[in-house]
């Protein structure tokens, strides 16, 4: 069985899932803020250009619950992280239009059995990646400056809808991400400026 855990192991989600969904390269700076936070609480440095892996949220099991808290950046947030207390890897990402029905980690910021290196679709947010960065941008994917500028959100919804596959998903069965972060009930808000450094 595949499945996703923590760095020192307290934390474990067990998937029903052969491979994962879709991966993006993401420059935002609520994906880089979120890191950073965990970085400085222990977790992994991550660099400027994170890559995001979605999976299906069909979940058979997961252990280590007293070790999981979850947050969001500030008020209104629309992310809400998974993290584990101790070593501080982001083992799961929920946001709405995932729909319950997929969710998204980051790759190397939690440990997976899951083969991660599909391609991905498109870099997005380019605009919030730092001045001065030395990350290397791969000249052989879609770019998108700025996703909160309607034109291009709608150009990047339609290369989702073009690559997209049905979810393994069916109604009803199984666990879900909803289901952990009920039972992790409170969400820490960390009162973030957009953008502040950490
Ligand atoms: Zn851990
Ligand atoms: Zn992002």
């Amino acid at each position: 069985m595949n499945k996703i855990t923590c760095h020192c192991g307290r934390c474990c989600i067990n998937l029903k899932i052969e491979k994962i969904y879709r991966t993006l390269i993401c420059a935002c700076e609520d994906c880089r803020q979120a890191l950073e936070w965990t970085h400085k609480k222990g977790g992994l440095k991550p660099n400027d250009l994170p890559k995001l892996v979605y999976v299906d949220s069909n979940i058979e099991s997961f252990s280590g619950l007293e070790n999981m808290r979850a947050f969001q950046l500030r008020k209104g947030s629309k992310s809400t992280r998974i993290y584990c207390k101790e070593c501080f890897s982001i083992l799961a990402v929920d946001h709405p239009n995932y729909n319950n029905e997929r969710f998204m980690f980051f790759e190397n910021h939690c440990s997976t059995t899951l083969d991660t290196s599909l391609k991905p679709n498109a870099i997005t947010y380019l605009d919030h990646l730092p001045e001065g960065s030395k990350e290397i941008i791969p000249g052989d994917l879609p770019q998108y400056r700025d996703l909160d500028k309607p034109d291009q959100w709608e150009e990047f919804a339609a290369l989702l809808e073009k690559t997209a596959s049905p979810s393994s998903i069916r109604e009803g069965k199984g666990i879900r991400l909803h289901n952990i972060l009920d039972k992790i009930g409170h969400i820490e808000v960390l009162n973030l400026e957009p953008g502040a450094p950490i």
